[in-house]
């Protein structure tokens, strides 16, 4: 029996052959996730195919994602798949950013040393994939971030046709760079993002163009591999926390599929607790878990320097809170100023990051302050994208210019501002002394 997908309502579960073109269940537009038939599969003999692979040079091995692909059998024919090698991406010990949180140790998973930059990269290989299967020749987004960066290269990389839409008047140029470079076509509608994203419905049905935006459930199979790819350099000891940022919560949600299938594979004892930090300006299921409220209110106009998680109404919440009550996790929401100041922390590690990235580690901060996160706990977190994703804003933190949405001063606080010098070494010397 081949993958399938099935609604993700508890009420509904319906279920889908694999090679139909769907985003959302066609009879209660819930949340479709791909599900795996029961698999008889050896858990050490898995850890073993899997550590050999790494010496292998075969491009699908060579992958951080497609290495792991018993995990993601959605795929018949392997041959097909397009990588850049994504993934492979490294877990750093970060004492400095540990003492700032106020824990005995901290580590950080990497995802910004991906081939676009960010962790779209591990599920994009797979929604590419998946366009591929099904024989489509244009893929679309609805984004002005990392998703349309990581769209653009791997659908280029395929020979596929890649199309972003963005809002007008609403672009970060960092990442919409990439976009132009990697070949996609941008179109700048004059609409907001959810007018957007209902014209791109449409046109996808009547153009044959195939969606790529962050509901896709071939996307979240992708990013299951990060969590398997981390258990794997930890010699499959799950730490006590895996905390991340929340925006859209498609990590949440794969982070959490991924561990309940390895706990159910056998592949880890137990499952670490999740912690979802939320920027407070767009907090949504921050205060959807804080208040005990039965469905997701949308923040309308989110805020946040921390673009990657400007979100308001996050699609996948539904599936994130199953994987928060299942890992007996967290959601935290954290300041424009402490996002700054980790990050800053976070960039003194020698390692830095973008700005959605350090709500992780502020996060931590304030959950260790409560007694929350202890401070002998195990604790990695999840380092979204790079830091070259957003210069403007780290040069405008170190030279004390950086404003929060609000129009409130950030301070400057571990600030780094460049000196301006004369041309004389004793002045200089001076200076340095
Ligand atoms: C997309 C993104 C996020 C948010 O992830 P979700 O899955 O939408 O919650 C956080 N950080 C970075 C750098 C991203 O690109």
């Amino acid at each position: 029996m081949p993958a399938e997908l099935i609604c993700f309502e508890p009420k509904c579960r319906a279920c889908y052959p694999i090679d139909e073109v769907i985003y959302s269940c066609p009879r209660c537009n819930g949340l479709l996730e791909v599900v795996y038939p029961d698999r008889s599969l050896d858990a050490a003999e898995l850890k073993k195919i899997w550590r050999e692979r790494r010496m292998s040079n075969a491009a699908l091995d060579r992958s951080g994602v497609w290495r792991y692909r018993e995990c993601i059998p959605f795929v018949e024919d392997f041959e097909k798949v397009v990588s850049l090698c994504e993934g492979n991406t490294p877990l750093l010990d970060a004492p400095r950013a540990a003492a700032y949180a106020g824990l005995d140790r901290l580590a950080f998973k990497h995802q910004g040393f991906n081939p676009t930059g960010s962790f779209k990269d591990n599920g994009m290989t797979c929604g590419v994939a998946q366009a591929l299967r099904l024989g489509m020749k244009r893929v679309a987004c609805v984004s002005t971030g990392n998703t349309s960066a990581s769209m653009a290269a791997y659908a280029s990389a395929a020979g596929l046709d890649p199309v972003i839409f963005i809002p007008h008047g609403n672009i970060s140029y960092g990442k919409l760079a990439q976009a132009l470079e990697y070949g996609a076509r941008t179109l700048q509608v004059e609409a907001n993002f959810d007018q957007i994203l209902a014209l791109v419905r449409v046109l996808a049905e009547r153009l044959g163009i195939y969606l790529l935006n962050s509901i896709n459930p071939f996307r979240i199979e992708g990013q299951k591999t990060i969590i398997v790819e981390m258990m794997d350099q930890r010699d499959w000891n799950p730490p006590d926390w895996i905390v991340l940022p929340g925006g859209n919560l498609g990590n949440t949600s794969a982070f959490g599929k991924a561990l309940r299938e390895m706990v159910q594979l056998g592949l880890i004892p137990r499952s670490p607790r999740l912690a979802v930090i939320q920027a407070e300006g767009s907090a949504p299921f921050y205060d959807l878990v804080r208040h005990s409220r039965s469905a997701l209110e949308p923040v309308k106009k989110p805020e946040t320097l921390a673009t990657a998680i400007r979100i308001g109404d996050p699609v996948s919440w539904p599936k994130a809170l199953h994987e928060v009550r299942c890992s007996n996790g967290v959601v935290e929401c954290v300041t424009e100023q402490e996002i700054a100041d980790a990050k800053a922390q976070i960039g003194l590690c020698g390692i830095g990051c973008e700005p959605a990235s350090a709500a992780t580690l502020a996060g931590i901060r304030k959950l260790a302050a409560a007694g929350v996160v202890r401070r002998s706990d195990d604790v990695v977190a999840v380092l979204t994208g790079n830091l070259l994703k957003d210069p403007d804003y780290i040069y405008r933190y170190h030279t004390g210019q950086l404003k929060a949405p609000s129009g409130a001063q950030i301070l400057s606080r571990f600030g780094n501002q460049p000196i301006v010098v004369p041309n004389d070494p004793d002045r200089i010397a001076e200076l340095l002394s």
